[in-house]
């Protein structure tokens, strides 16, 4: 099996657990963590299969940077919690056990840097999967400080770009790719792929839309609505969570999306972003920080020479920098 077929299996098997989890009657039982955002099953779920596939292809000493940590579970408070999530890992990995999960677990404690690595957020939007909304399986593939490789696994978005995604899509949508090869997608419930022609030069009417976040905490919507004020365009916004934005961007379904920070101290963490920014650039998007400078993914766990993300099309990209850089 080829890297890149390793890597999309990982994603929809994990993509296919959520969904599950998302589904099933009596609630999706989570944590709060330190910083104050919710974990559920499903997260741990997922980076414990994704890590799993992982290891199996590529050996235990695969370097990972995952979001989650196994701390919380081996907390006697979370005993419930832990059962919970052995047992709907059992139903993909039948002789898991609670000592082989958080040592799976703790493969994802890479802290990133120099070389090549992964990197795996395996809910991203988790306040999303939570109501409903988008979510993203995003695992990326970093070497020498850039992505390589990235899949974005989007259980609720669906394939048609006119189709809305503030409704919960039943197929979902896994979106993958390697440098120079070019975008291609399957369903998360499906085998086909089939090689997707991007254009996010394409369908785009008087109209700029723009994405963003729906927690007005991740991203400052008062500072994209003085660019967008700025930019003098009529304007139509675009919230949905997760890495599903650059998807909905790198399709052409917006012309960008902007994240402006909200904390001055907050750095974006390299998961957050990996997957979904190499996809867009891909299909030939321009993604960089707010200042127009390209994302650095070898400082560690977070893009810590960055400060906010802009994606857009080729042909306003440049018109946002200047309007950000003018506020
Ligand atoms: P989104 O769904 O685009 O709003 O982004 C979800 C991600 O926002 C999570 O994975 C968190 O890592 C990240 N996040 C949490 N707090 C903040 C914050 N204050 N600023 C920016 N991003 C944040
Ligand atoms: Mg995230």
């Amino acid at each position: 099996m080829t890297m890149m077929e390793t890597a999309w299996r990982a994603v929809r098997e994990a993509s296919r657990l959520c969904r599950q989890i998302s589904e099933q009657a009596g609630g999706i039982r989570s944590l709060i963590k330190d910083d104050r955002s919710p974990v559920t099953v499903a997260d741990f779920a997922s980076q414990a299969i994704v890590i799993r596939r992982l290891r199996q292809a590529f050996g235990d000493d695969v370097r990972i940077v995952a979001e989650e940590g196994a701390d919380d579970l081996r907390d006697p408070q979370n005993a419930a919690l832990l059962e919970c999530l052995v047992g709907a890992l059992s139903k993909v990995w039948p002789d898991v056990d609670a000592e082989q999960l958080l040592s799976t677990l703790d493969g994802g404690g890479d802290s990133g840097g120099e070389g090549c690595f992964w990197t795996l957020d395996p809910i991203d939007g988790t306040r999303g999967f939570l109501r409903g909304g988008q979510y993203a399986v995003s695992l990326g593939m970093i070497e020498d400080g850039r992505p390589r490789l990235g899949v974005l696994g989007c259980p609720h978005l669906s394939r048609d770009p006119d189709s809305p995604f503030d409704r919960a899509d039943g197929e979902g949508t896994i979106y993958f790719g390697e440098r120079g090869s070019g975008v291609k997608r399957l369903s998360v419930a499906g085998d086909e792929i089939d090689a997707v022609d991007l254009e996010p030069h394409g369908k785009l009417g008087s109209v700029l839309r723009i994405a963003e976040s729906v927690e007005a905490a991740h991203s400052n919507q008062d500072t994209v609505s003085a660019v967008i004020e700025r930019l003098g365009l009529p304007s139509e916004r675009l919230r949905l969570d997760s890495q599903a934005k650059y998807a909905v961007v790198g399709r052409g379904q917006a012309h960008a999306y902007l994240r402006m920070p909200t904390d001055p101290k907050r750095k974006e963490k390299i998961w957050d972003h990996a997957a979904g920014a190499f996809l867009a650039g891909e299909a030939g998007c321009i993604v960089t920080d707010m200042h127009g400078g390209p994302l650095d993914f070898s400082r560690g766990s977070t893009l810590c020479a960055n400060r906010g993300i802009v994606c857009a099309h080729r042909e306003i990209h440049s018109r946002i920098i200047d309007a950000i850089d003018g506020l």
